[in-house]
């Protein structure tokens, strides 16, 4: 189990280190196709904005901007890694399944169905950054519920 514990954080901090898919999309809302929402973590002082590009019922691209600390910045960089190139009814299982790891009290981290996402499991021992790990998720989750055109800014602190 240490070994698994070692090879998880040794992911986080490499994510950390080096995000893929750090980038803006600078056609963001006009074509339509391209949806982005912006999300803030307070405690933490987290920052991001959240791109995504959608082709039909596939998620094409995902890429992300901003700064933070090192477990927020892992969770966006594996978010867009994880997702590119699936069904949004594909994605809206995972992101319900992360969700309910890191929020959920009761449930049970299922590896199987979060791949190499499940090392964020952990994070759950540190109270104070769960919303470190769940803000880019959530930030995929307004712009999934999506109203094109508009963007809404994502504060972990309202909802
Ligand atoms: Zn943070």
């Amino acid at each position: 189990m240490s070994d698994l514990r070692a090879l998880y954080q040794s992911l986080i901090l490499d994510h950390g280190k080096n995000p893929r898919n750090k980038r803006v999309m600078h056609d963001c809302g006009d074509a339509g196709q391209c949806r982005c929402t912006e999300g803030f973590n307070p405690l933490c002082g987290d920052k991001l904005t959240l791109y995504v590009r959608a082709n039909g019922d596939i998620i094409e691209d995902l890429s992300f901007e901003g700064h933070g600390c090192a477990i927020f910045t892992a969770s966006s960089s594996m978010l867009t890694e994880v997702l590119k190139g699936r069904k949004v009814s594909e994605i809206r299982r995972i992101l319900d399944k992360y969700l309910d790891m890191l929020t959920n009290e009761k449930a049970i981290p299922d590896p199987e169905g979060l791949g190499k996402l499940a090392v964020f499991g952990g994070v759950k021992d540190f109270p104070t950054r769960v919303k470190c790990a769940t803000l880019p998720w959530r930030a995929l989750e307004v712009i999934l519920e999506g109203v094109d055109g508009q963007q809404e800014i994502v504060n972990t602190e309202t909802d």
